[in-house]
C-alpha cells in the first residue's frame, strides 16, 4: 500500500518506511504536491492531526491514506520550552531556524552543570492518520531518558546527539536504526497503529 506521509522530513520517511516495511511511504513533493501546515496545536496530537487532515485534503481523490506525525523534547527542568515547540526551539520569538547542531548547543548550555537528577527528559511522538473523513486513528507514545551533557554518536537526527534512551541504555546518538525504533516514542506509536495497514 501508499501511505502518504505529511512531512517533508526525509528521516522520518526513512524511520517510518523501516517501521512499515511493507509499504511505501511517499512525501508529498513526490506526487507533486505543495505541503506546510501551522502547528499551533497545544498538544501533539492535535498538531498531528491538523497535519494529517491539512494534507488529506490536498490530495482527496488520489485514495491514500495520510499519515502525519508530530513530535517533540520534552525536559523537565525546561517546562514551557520545547514540547510542542520543540522544532522552533531558540527561535521562539521569530528569529531565524537554527540548525540542529545549533539547537543542541543551546539545549547542552541550558543545563550546563545541572546534575542528572534534574536532566530527565522524554521524546513524544503522535501519530494521525486519515483513512477517510469517517476513518481516522490516532497514538500518542513516549520513550523517557536523560539530557546528556556532550552531543554523543551520529546516529538518528534532530536532539538524538543529546538523549540518553533509558530503554536502550544508551545514547539515542549511538544506536542503530533497528534499536532506535525499537525503544523510541516514533516506533512505539508505528507499531500501535501499523495494524490498521495490515502489519
Ligand atoms: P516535528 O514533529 O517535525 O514538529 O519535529 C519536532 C522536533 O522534534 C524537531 O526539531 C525534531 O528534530 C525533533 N525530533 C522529533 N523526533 C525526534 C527524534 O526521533 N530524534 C531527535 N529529534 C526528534
Amino acid at each position: 500500500m501508499r501511505i502518504l506521509l505529511a512531512s517533508s522530513n526525509e528521516h522520518k520517511r526513512h524511520e517510518l518506511s523501516q517501521l512499515f516495511p511493507a509499504h511505501e511511504i511517499l512525501l508529498p513533493a513526490d506526487l507533486g504536491l505543495s505541503f506546510d501546515c501551522a502547528e499551533d496545536g497545544d498538544t501533539f496530537l492535535e498538531n498531528a492531526r491538523q497535519k494529517a487532515f491539512a494534507l488529506y485534503e490536498k490530495a482527496k481523490g488520489l485514495g491514500i491514506p495520510v499519515i502525519a506525525d508530530d513530535s517533540g523534547l520534552i525536559v523537565e527542568a525546561l517546562p514551557g520550552r520545547l514540547g510542542v515547540k520543540t522544532a522552533r526551539f531558540g527561535a521562539e520569538d521569530g528569529g531565524p531556524q537554527l540548525s540542529a547542531h545549533e539547537k543542541n548547543m543551546l539545549l547542552l548550555s541550558m543545563l550546563k552543570g545541572k546534575p542528572e537528577s534534574e536532566r530527565k527528559a522524554f521524546f513524544v511522538c503522535a501519530i494521525f492518520v486519515v483513512v477517510n473523513e469517517y476513518n481516522t486513528y490516532s497514538a500518542v507514545e513516549s520513550t523517557s531518558g536523560r539530557i546528556l551533557e556532550s552531543e554523543v554518536g551520529e546516529h538518528g537526527f534532530g536532539y538524538d546527539p543529546v538523549f540518553y534512551c533509558d530503554e536502550g541504555n544508551s545514547p539515542m546518538g549511538l544506536l542503530s536504526e533497528e534499536e532506535k525504533n525499537l525503544y523510541s516514542h516514533r516506533g512505539k506509536a508505528a507499531r500501535s497503529i501499523a495494524k490498521i495497514f495490515g502489519n
